[in-house]
């Protein structure tokens, strides 16, 4: 079973350790990533790869449409870890255009729990009918739905209290808001920024 993917594994395997005999056993020692991938699930868009990033460099969370809510233990502890013990500096929320969590949320069709999970991107999309419906076309209101879902995740991550704390601390953080395009592999930066408190009250 799988065999395809055992071969790939070993070659892959084999190939870190020809290009460096040390990788496995550094990793082994410990991680100590810089940054934090929170991301969608799609399979078009693999964390590690997009930013050219090793093992051991970019601790990554994803689910349905890149989102970050406040009540999701999931996400908390992955976030609560990234902070407090891996002291990443960097907190990317990468959304990206052709999200189909995103479509999924405001399409009116009913799919069972992940209707449920997908309720923020629906008031994401209330908070901004107006420059939404104005814009007509379903693929340009559908794109700008994918900015503002990343825009709003940031703001609930730099408004959490693991990331309060460690701006308080004078530990250095910030959250940043990306948004990927399937079609030509380049990431957007929203920017929006928060390096700090100061930063957060701008997104509001
Ligand atoms: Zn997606």
């Amino acid at each position: 079973m799988l065999e395809h993917l055992k071969a790939n594994n070993r070659a892959w395997a084999d190939g870190k350790l020809a290009a460096d005999p040390g990788f496995f056993q550094r990793l082994v020692g410990q991680q100590s990533p810089e940054y934090l991938w929170i991301g969608c699930a799609d399979s078009r868009v693999p964390a590690n790869e997009i930013v050219g990033l090793d093992p051991g460099e970019l601790f990554v969370h994803r689910n349905v449409a890149n989102l970050a809510p406040p009540q999701d233990a999931n996400y908390l502890s992955v976030l609560q870890f990234a902070v407090d013990v891996l002291k990443v500096k960097h907190i990317l929320v990468v959304g990206h255009y052709g999200c189909g969590g995103v479509v999924a949320a405001v399409d009116g069709q009913r799919r069972g729990l992940v209707d449920h999970w997908l309720h923020p991107i629906r008031e994401v999309y209330a908070a901004h009918r107006g420059e939404l419906e104005a814009l007509g076309d379903n693929h340009a209101k559908h794109d700008r739905l994918c900015e503002l879902n990343v825009i709003r995740q940031v703001r609930n991550v730099a408004s959490d209290v693991f990331v309060r704390d460690a701006w308080l601390r004078g530990q250095p953080l910030s959250v940043h808001g990306w948004v990927y395009s399937l079609s030509d592999g380049l990431v957007k930066d929203m920017d929006v920024t928060c390096n700090g408190p100061d930063d957060l009250d701008r997104l509001y």
